[in-house]
Protein backbone atom coordinates (compact mmCIF):
# COMPACT_ATOMS: atom_id res chain seq x y z
CA UNK A 1 0.00 0.00 0.00
CA UNK A 2 1.21 3.55 -1.18
CA UNK A 3 0.46 5.69 1.66
CA UNK A 4 0.05 9.43 1.64
CA UNK A 5 -1.06 12.07 4.03
CA UNK A 6 -2.56 15.27 2.77
CA UNK A 7 -3.22 17.93 5.16
CA UNK A 8 -5.95 20.56 5.03
CA UNK A 9 -5.78 24.10 6.55
CA UNK A 10 -8.50 26.09 7.48
CA UNK A 11 -8.93 28.23 4.39
CA UNK A 12 -8.81 25.18 2.48
CA UNK A 13 -11.38 23.73 3.73
CA UNK A 14 -13.10 27.05 4.38
CA UNK A 15 -16.12 26.57 2.00
CA UNK A 16 -17.88 24.41 -1.03
CA UNK A 17 -15.69 25.89 -3.49
CA UNK A 18 -12.56 25.29 -1.50
CA UNK A 19 -13.58 21.70 -0.81
CA UNK A 20 -14.44 20.87 -4.24
CA UNK A 21 -10.49 21.83 -4.28
CA UNK A 22 -9.58 19.58 -1.56
CA UNK A 23 -12.03 16.71 -3.34
CA UNK A 24 -9.94 17.21 -6.36
CA UNK A 25 -6.55 16.61 -4.53
CA UNK A 26 -7.55 13.93 -2.67
CA UNK A 27 -9.19 11.90 -6.02
CA UNK A 28 -5.76 12.90 -7.79
CA UNK A 29 -3.81 10.69 -5.24
CA UNK A 30 -6.74 7.78 -5.13
CA UNK A 31 -6.20 7.75 -9.16
CA UNK A 32 -2.39 8.05 -8.95
CA UNK A 33 -2.71 4.58 -6.55
CA UNK A 34 -2.18 6.23 -3.15
CA UNK A 35 -4.09 5.11 -0.03
CA UNK A 36 -4.96 8.41 1.14
CA UNK A 37 -5.01 9.63 4.62
CA UNK A 38 -6.39 13.37 5.38
CA UNK A 39 -5.94 15.30 8.13
CA UNK A 40 -8.48 18.73 8.29
CA UNK A 41 -8.20 21.74 10.71
CA UNK A 42 -11.68 23.68 11.84
CA UNK A 43 -13.31 25.53 9.14
CA UNK A 44 -12.26 28.99 8.45
CA UNK A 45 -10.55 31.58 10.53
CA UNK A 46 -11.67 33.86 13.81
CA UNK A 47 -15.34 35.21 13.39
CA UNK A 48 -16.61 32.29 11.04
CA UNK A 49 -19.27 30.13 12.99
CA UNK A 50 -17.05 27.13 12.98
CA UNK A 51 -13.64 28.25 13.69
CA UNK A 52 -11.73 27.47 17.08
CA UNK A 53 -11.13 31.02 17.58
CA UNK A 54 -14.84 31.52 17.48
CA UNK A 55 -15.70 28.59 20.24
CA UNK A 56 -12.88 29.98 22.35
CA UNK A 57 -14.39 33.43 22.20
CA UNK A 58 -17.94 32.29 22.97
CA UNK A 59 -16.92 30.26 26.16
CA UNK A 60 -14.28 33.03 27.28
CA UNK A 61 -16.76 36.01 27.10
CA UNK A 62 -18.82 33.94 30.13
CA UNK A 63 -15.57 33.30 32.03
CA UNK A 64 -12.07 34.12 31.59
CA UNK A 65 -11.02 30.94 33.17
CA UNK A 66 -12.68 28.31 31.63
CA UNK A 67 -10.59 24.78 32.55
CA UNK A 68 -8.04 23.63 30.42
CA UNK A 69 -9.57 20.28 30.44
CA UNK A 70 -13.39 21.41 29.16
CA UNK A 71 -11.30 23.85 26.67
CA UNK A 72 -9.66 20.94 25.01
CA UNK A 73 -13.41 19.32 24.70
CA UNK A 74 -14.69 22.64 23.07
CA UNK A 75 -11.62 23.00 20.85
CA UNK A 76 -11.66 19.77 19.51
CA UNK A 77 -15.27 20.45 17.77
CA UNK A 78 -14.55 22.43 15.13
CA UNK A 79 -12.10 19.51 13.58
CA UNK A 80 -15.33 17.12 14.03
CA UNK A 81 -17.23 19.19 11.96
CA UNK A 82 -14.55 20.03 9.37
CA UNK A 83 -14.03 15.91 9.10
CA UNK A 84 -17.27 15.49 9.12
CA UNK A 85 -18.03 18.26 5.89
CA UNK A 86 -15.51 16.39 4.03
CA UNK A 87 -16.96 12.85 4.32
CA UNK A 88 -20.11 14.09 3.14
CA UNK A 89 -18.32 16.02 0.35
CA UNK A 90 -15.88 12.77 -1.03
CA UNK A 91 -19.29 10.48 -0.60
CA UNK A 92 -21.18 13.02 -2.92
CA UNK A 93 -18.44 12.35 -4.75
CA UNK A 94 -17.86 8.54 -5.31
CA UNK A 95 -14.93 8.59 -2.67
CA UNK A 96 -15.83 5.93 0.23
CA UNK A 97 -14.24 8.18 2.82
CA UNK A 98 -14.53 7.43 6.99
CA UNK A 99 -13.69 9.87 9.81
CA UNK A 100 -11.78 9.51 13.00
CA UNK A 101 -11.44 12.26 15.92
CA UNK A 102 -7.74 12.11 17.02
CA UNK A 103 -8.25 10.07 19.62
CA UNK A 104 -10.01 7.11 17.29
CA UNK A 105 -6.90 7.41 15.10
CA UNK A 106 -4.58 6.24 17.65
CA UNK A 107 -3.27 9.26 18.29
CA UNK A 108 -2.00 8.95 22.27
CA UNK A 109 -0.89 12.05 23.92
CA UNK A 110 -0.22 13.50 27.81
CA UNK A 111 -2.49 15.29 29.66
CA UNK A 112 -1.27 18.59 29.22
CA UNK A 113 -4.75 20.29 27.98
CA UNK A 114 -3.88 22.68 24.94
CA UNK A 115 -0.88 21.93 24.29
CA UNK A 116 -0.45 18.22 24.45
CA UNK A 117 2.53 16.26 23.01
CA UNK A 118 2.20 13.07 21.36
CA UNK A 119 3.74 9.94 22.82
CA UNK A 120 2.32 7.42 20.26
CA UNK A 121 0.32 6.94 17.08
CA UNK A 122 -1.32 3.28 17.03
CA UNK A 123 -2.30 3.40 13.55
CA UNK A 124 -3.84 0.20 13.28
CA UNK A 125 -7.62 1.27 12.88
CA UNK A 126 -6.61 3.70 9.80
CA UNK A 127 -4.70 1.16 8.55
CA UNK A 128 -7.94 -1.24 8.62
CA UNK A 129 -9.71 1.17 6.63
CA UNK A 130 -7.45 1.76 4.10
CA UNK A 131 -7.33 -1.60 3.63
CA UNK A 132 -10.65 -1.46 2.85
CA UNK A 133 -9.98 0.78 0.18
CA UNK A 134 -11.57 4.12 2.21
CA UNK A 135 -10.06 7.57 2.37
CA UNK A 136 -9.36 8.17 6.17
CA UNK A 137 -10.11 11.40 6.86
CA UNK A 138 -8.53 12.44 10.78
CA UNK A 139 -9.50 15.23 12.11
CA UNK A 140 -6.59 17.26 12.93
CA UNK A 141 -4.99 18.75 15.94
CA UNK A 142 -5.91 16.85 18.80
CA UNK A 143 -5.47 13.36 20.59
CA UNK A 144 -6.11 11.15 23.55
CA UNK A 145 -4.77 10.41 26.64
CA UNK A 146 -4.38 6.93 27.81
CA UNK A 147 -7.45 7.43 30.01
CA UNK A 148 -9.23 8.83 27.19
CA UNK A 149 -9.05 12.49 27.82
CA UNK A 150 -9.24 14.69 24.64
CA UNK A 151 -6.53 16.87 24.18
CA UNK A 152 -5.17 19.33 21.48
CA UNK A 153 -1.87 19.64 20.43
CA UNK A 154 -1.60 23.47 20.75
CA UNK A 155 -2.32 26.37 17.64
CA UNK A 156 -1.11 25.09 14.59
CA UNK A 157 -1.21 21.53 15.44
CA UNK A 158 -2.82 19.72 12.72
CA UNK A 159 0.75 19.94 10.67
CA UNK A 160 1.97 18.10 14.31
CA UNK A 161 -0.96 15.62 13.31
CA UNK A 162 -0.10 14.98 9.99
CA UNK A 163 3.35 14.24 10.62
CA UNK A 164 2.90 11.67 13.31
CA UNK A 165 0.16 9.84 11.21
CA UNK A 166 2.73 9.89 7.98
CA UNK A 167 5.99 8.32 10.67
CA UNK A 168 3.71 5.75 12.07
CA UNK A 169 2.23 4.53 8.83
CA UNK A 170 5.53 5.01 7.02
CA UNK A 171 3.90 7.15 4.50
CA UNK A 172 5.98 7.67 1.16
CA UNK A 173 5.25 11.91 1.45
CA UNK A 174 3.38 14.52 4.02
CA UNK A 175 1.79 16.85 2.40
CA UNK A 176 0.74 20.07 4.06
CA UNK A 177 -2.04 22.11 1.96
CA UNK A 178 -2.53 25.86 2.51
CA UNK A 179 -3.40 28.86 1.37
CA UNK A 180 0.12 29.72 -0.38
CA UNK A 181 1.79 28.09 -3.00
CA UNK A 182 4.63 26.97 -0.69
CA UNK A 183 7.06 28.20 1.87
CA UNK A 184 8.82 31.37 0.84
CA UNK A 185 11.78 32.96 1.43
CA UNK A 186 9.62 35.59 3.88
CA UNK A 187 5.73 35.57 4.75
CA UNK A 188 3.97 36.99 1.47
CA UNK A 189 1.95 38.78 3.27
CA UNK A 190 4.58 41.41 3.78
CA UNK A 191 7.05 40.85 1.29
CA UNK A 192 5.23 41.16 -2.49
CA UNK A 193 8.57 39.34 -3.92
CA UNK A 194 9.07 36.32 -1.86
CA UNK A 195 10.22 33.47 -3.61
CA UNK A 196 9.15 29.98 -2.89
CA UNK A 197 12.15 28.00 -1.77
CA UNK A 198 11.57 24.05 -4.05
CA UNK A 199 13.96 22.18 -2.00
CA UNK A 200 15.13 22.98 1.59
CA UNK A 201 16.39 20.83 4.69
CA UNK A 202 14.24 19.99 7.69
CA UNK A 203 16.97 21.94 9.35
CA UNK A 204 16.66 25.34 7.53
CA UNK A 205 12.16 24.69 7.63
CA UNK A 206 12.59 23.88 11.19
CA UNK A 207 14.66 27.06 12.64
CA UNK A 208 12.34 29.12 10.35
CA UNK A 209 9.28 28.15 11.90
CA UNK A 210 10.59 27.90 15.51
CA UNK A 211 11.29 31.78 14.11
CA UNK A 212 7.61 32.43 13.22
CA UNK A 213 7.17 31.19 9.91
CA UNK A 214 4.01 30.02 10.61
CA UNK A 215 3.24 28.13 7.19
CA UNK A 216 4.29 25.24 9.32
CA UNK A 217 4.54 24.03 12.56
CA UNK A 218 7.98 23.34 14.16
CA UNK A 219 7.42 20.21 15.70
CA UNK A 220 5.74 18.49 12.94
CA UNK A 221 8.93 19.23 10.86
CA UNK A 222 10.68 17.52 13.33
CA UNK A 223 8.60 14.43 13.34
CA UNK A 224 8.85 13.76 9.73
CA UNK A 225 12.67 14.40 10.21
CA UNK A 226 12.77 11.52 12.55
CA UNK A 227 12.03 9.39 9.46
CA UNK A 228 13.30 11.19 6.80
CA UNK A 229 9.77 11.39 5.84
CA UNK A 230 9.13 13.79 2.63
CA UNK A 231 7.16 17.03 3.43
CA UNK A 232 5.68 18.68 1.04
CA UNK A 233 4.21 22.19 1.62
CA UNK A 234 1.72 22.88 -1.57
CA UNK A 235 -1.32 25.21 -2.42
CA UNK A 236 -4.71 23.49 -1.75
CA UNK A 237 -5.69 26.06 -5.33
CA UNK A 238 -2.87 25.72 -7.76
CA UNK A 239 -1.09 23.00 -9.29
CA UNK A 240 2.59 24.13 -8.71
CA UNK A 241 5.13 22.10 -7.03
CA UNK A 242 5.74 23.83 -3.91
CA UNK A 243 8.58 22.94 -1.46
CA UNK A 244 9.88 19.91 -0.95
CA UNK A 245 11.43 19.37 2.86
CA UNK A 246 13.97 16.74 2.91
CA UNK A 247 17.49 15.70 3.41
CA UNK A 248 18.09 13.75 0.11
CA UNK A 249 18.70 15.51 -3.40
CA UNK A 250 15.50 14.87 -5.45
CA UNK A 251 16.59 13.16 -8.90
CA UNK A 252 19.68 11.79 -7.78
CA UNK A 253 19.62 7.80 -6.38
CA UNK A 254 18.56 7.66 -2.73
CA UNK A 255 21.48 7.69 -0.92
CA UNK A 256 23.38 9.33 -3.09
CA UNK A 257 23.27 12.98 -2.21
CA UNK A 258 22.30 15.13 0.38
CA UNK A 259 21.43 18.45 0.46
CA UNK A 260 22.70 21.21 2.18
CA UNK A 261 21.56 24.01 4.19
CA UNK A 262 21.26 26.96 2.72
CA UNK A 263 22.73 30.07 3.46
CA UNK A 264 20.15 32.45 3.85
CA UNK A 265 17.05 30.26 3.64
CA UNK A 266 14.56 33.17 4.94
CA UNK A 267 13.34 35.68 7.26
CA UNK A 268 10.30 35.20 9.86
CA UNK A 269 9.11 37.52 11.94
CA UNK A 270 7.04 37.00 15.05
CA UNK A 271 5.03 40.67 16.55
CA UNK A 272 3.08 41.57 19.67
CA UNK A 273 6.25 40.86 22.34
CA UNK A 274 7.19 42.68 25.18
CA UNK A 275 10.84 43.29 26.50
CA UNK A 276 11.52 43.51 29.98
CA UNK A 277 15.00 45.42 31.50
CA UNK A 278 15.81 44.77 34.83
CA UNK A 279 18.47 46.85 35.68
CA UNK A 280 21.13 45.09 38.57
CA UNK A 281 23.49 47.53 40.42
CA UNK A 282 24.86 45.23 42.85
CA UNK A 283 27.46 43.87 40.90
CA UNK A 284 28.02 40.92 43.81
CA UNK A 285 24.15 39.87 43.62
CA UNK A 286 23.96 39.92 40.29
CA UNK A 287 24.43 35.64 40.08
CA UNK A 288 21.74 35.72 42.56
CA UNK A 289 19.15 38.23 41.48
CA UNK A 290 19.36 36.33 37.86
CA UNK A 291 18.50 33.30 39.31
CA UNK A 292 15.66 34.63 41.24
CA UNK A 293 13.80 36.36 37.94
CA UNK A 294 14.13 33.05 35.87
CA UNK A 295 13.16 31.02 38.57
CA UNK A 296 10.49 33.31 38.87
CA UNK A 297 8.93 33.07 35.57
CA UNK A 298 9.58 29.46 35.17
CA UNK A 299 7.44 28.97 38.54
CA UNK A 300 4.58 31.10 36.87
CA UNK A 301 4.82 29.28 33.34
CA UNK A 302 5.77 32.21 31.72
CA UNK A 303 8.17 31.50 28.74
CA UNK A 304 11.28 33.68 28.19
CA UNK A 305 12.94 34.33 25.06
CA UNK A 306 15.82 36.36 23.53
CA UNK A 307 17.66 36.35 27.36
CA UNK A 308 20.24 38.98 27.77
CA UNK A 309 22.42 39.29 30.61
CA UNK A 310 24.72 42.28 30.33
CA UNK A 311 27.19 43.88 32.77
CA UNK A 312 24.56 45.71 34.43
CA UNK A 313 21.17 44.59 33.71
CA UNK A 314 18.88 41.93 32.43
CA UNK A 315 17.35 41.79 29.23
CA UNK A 316 14.47 39.10 28.03
CA UNK A 317 11.37 39.09 26.13
CA UNK A 318 7.66 37.56 26.57
CA UNK A 319 4.69 37.46 24.66
CA UNK A 320 2.52 40.63 24.62
CA UNK A 321 -0.87 39.01 26.71
CA UNK A 322 1.64 37.87 29.90
CA UNK A 323 3.94 41.09 30.19
CA UNK A 324 1.49 42.16 33.10
CA UNK A 325 1.46 38.97 34.47
CA UNK A 326 5.55 38.67 34.30
CA UNK A 327 5.95 42.94 35.76
CA UNK A 328 3.96 42.03 38.79
CA UNK A 329 5.99 38.86 39.72
CA UNK A 330 9.15 40.68 39.31
CA UNK A 331 7.63 44.19 41.11
CA UNK A 332 6.91 41.36 43.91
CA UNK A 333 9.98 40.16 44.16
CA UNK A 334 11.50 43.43 44.71
CA UNK A 335 12.46 44.03 41.38
CA UNK A 336 11.86 47.18 39.18
CA UNK A 337 11.77 45.99 35.82
CA UNK A 338 11.22 48.24 32.91
CA UNK A 339 9.14 47.44 29.57
CA UNK A 340 8.13 48.16 26.47
CA UNK A 341 5.49 46.85 24.86
CA UNK A 342 4.21 45.98 20.69
CA UNK A 343 7.74 44.87 19.84
CA UNK A 344 8.64 42.27 16.74
CA UNK A 345 11.30 39.69 16.26
CA UNK A 346 12.61 39.38 13.51
CA UNK A 347 14.86 36.63 12.45
CA UNK A 348 17.28 35.95 9.39
CA UNK A 349 17.60 32.08 9.20
CA UNK A 350 20.02 29.41 7.57
CA UNK A 351 22.24 27.17 8.49
CA UNK A 352 25.23 28.53 6.37
CA UNK A 353 25.13 31.73 7.78
CA UNK A 354 27.79 31.59 10.19
CA UNK A 355 29.98 31.35 7.07
CA UNK A 356 28.57 34.70 5.53
CA UNK A 357 31.30 37.19 5.97
CA UNK A 358 29.76 40.65 7.02
CA UNK A 359 26.21 39.02 7.54
CA UNK A 360 25.99 41.49 10.61
CA UNK A 361 27.52 44.31 8.84
CA UNK A 362 25.23 43.81 5.93
CA UNK A 363 21.80 43.58 8.73
CA UNK A 364 22.45 47.05 10.30
CA UNK A 365 23.12 48.94 7.25
CA UNK A 366 20.10 47.68 5.93
CA UNK A 367 18.02 48.11 8.93
CA UNK A 368 19.42 51.72 9.42
CA UNK A 369 19.02 52.26 5.64
CA UNK A 370 15.17 52.29 6.37
CA UNK A 371 15.27 53.65 9.79
CA UNK A 372 14.92 50.79 12.16
CA UNK A 373 16.23 50.87 15.34
CA UNK A 374 17.66 47.70 16.61
CA UNK A 375 16.83 47.57 20.28
CA UNK A 376 18.35 44.51 21.31
CA UNK A 377 19.74 41.54 18.66
CA UNK A 378 21.45 38.01 19.13
CA UNK A 379 23.07 35.23 16.48
CA UNK A 380 23.52 31.54 16.61
CA UNK A 381 25.19 29.69 13.99
CA UNK A 382 21.97 28.93 12.17
CA UNK A 383 19.80 32.76 13.06
CA UNK A 384 20.45 36.13 13.60
CA UNK A 385 17.89 37.90 16.03
CA UNK A 386 16.86 41.51 16.01
CA UNK A 387 13.95 43.09 17.89
CA UNK A 388 12.10 45.98 16.60
CA UNK A 389 9.05 48.06 17.48
CA UNK A 390 5.99 46.84 15.66
CA UNK A 391 5.63 49.50 13.40
CA UNK A 392 9.06 48.99 12.02
CA UNK A 393 8.96 45.30 11.88
CA UNK A 394 7.33 45.12 8.23
CA UNK A 395 9.97 47.65 6.62
CA UNK A 396 13.18 45.90 8.62
CA UNK A 397 11.31 42.49 7.02
CA UNK A 398 11.08 44.30 3.66
CA UNK A 399 14.87 45.79 3.82
CA UNK A 400 16.28 42.66 4.96
CA UNK A 401 14.98 40.04 2.17
CA UNK A 402 16.12 43.22 -0.16
CA UNK A 403 19.65 43.62 1.14
CA UNK A 404 20.15 39.73 1.14
CA UNK A 405 18.62 39.38 -2.45
CA UNK A 406 16.14 36.65 -1.43
CA UNK A 407 13.35 37.40 -3.98
CA UNK A 408 12.59 36.33 -7.47
P1 LIG B 1 -3.27 26.79 7.36
O1 LIG B 1 -4.57 27.23 7.93
O2 LIG B 1 -3.40 26.20 5.99
O3 LIG B 1 -2.48 25.92 8.30
P2 LIG B 1 -1.59 29.04 8.06
O4 LIG B 1 -2.27 30.36 8.15
O5 LIG B 1 -1.26 28.34 9.33
O6 LIG B 1 -2.43 28.11 7.08
O7 LIG B 1 -0.23 29.19 7.23
C1 LIG B 1 -0.24 29.80 5.96
C2 LIG B 1 0.16 31.26 6.07
O8 LIG B 1 1.50 31.34 6.55
C3 LIG B 1 0.21 31.99 4.75
O9 LIG B 1 -1.05 32.54 4.43
C4 LIG B 1 1.29 33.05 4.96
O10 LIG B 1 0.74 34.33 5.15
C5 LIG B 1 1.98 32.63 6.25
N1 LIG B 1 3.45 32.59 6.16
C6 LIG B 1 4.30 33.08 7.11
N2 LIG B 1 5.57 32.92 6.74
C7 LIG B 1 5.56 32.26 5.55
C8 LIG B 1 6.58 31.79 4.67
N3 LIG B 1 7.89 31.93 4.95
N4 LIG B 1 6.20 31.18 3.55
C9 LIG B 1 4.89 31.01 3.24
N5 LIG B 1 3.88 31.45 4.03
C10 LIG B 1 4.20 32.07 5.17
MG1 LIG C 1 -1.20 26.34 9.97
Amino acid sequence: MRILVQKFGGTSVANPETRTKVAAKISEAVSQGYSPVVVVSAIGRAGDPYATDTFIKMVSSIYSEVPKREMDLLMSCGEVISGTVMVSTLQSLGLEAVLFTGGQAGIVTNDCFGDARIIRVQPEKILSQLEEGKVVIVTGFQGMTEDGQITTLGRGGSDTSAAAIGVALNAEAIDIYTDVEGIMTADPRIVEDAKILDVVTYNDICHLAHQGAKVIHPRAVEIAMQKNIPLRVKGTFTDAPGTLVTNIQPDMEEGSDVIGDRIIAGIAHTPNVTQIKINIQNEDQKTQSVKKIFKGMALADISVDFISVQPEAVLYTVRDEIANKAANILRNMGFEPETLSSCAKVALVGGGIADLPGVMANLVEALAESDVEILQSADSHTTIWVLVRKEHMVSAVQSLHKKFQLGT
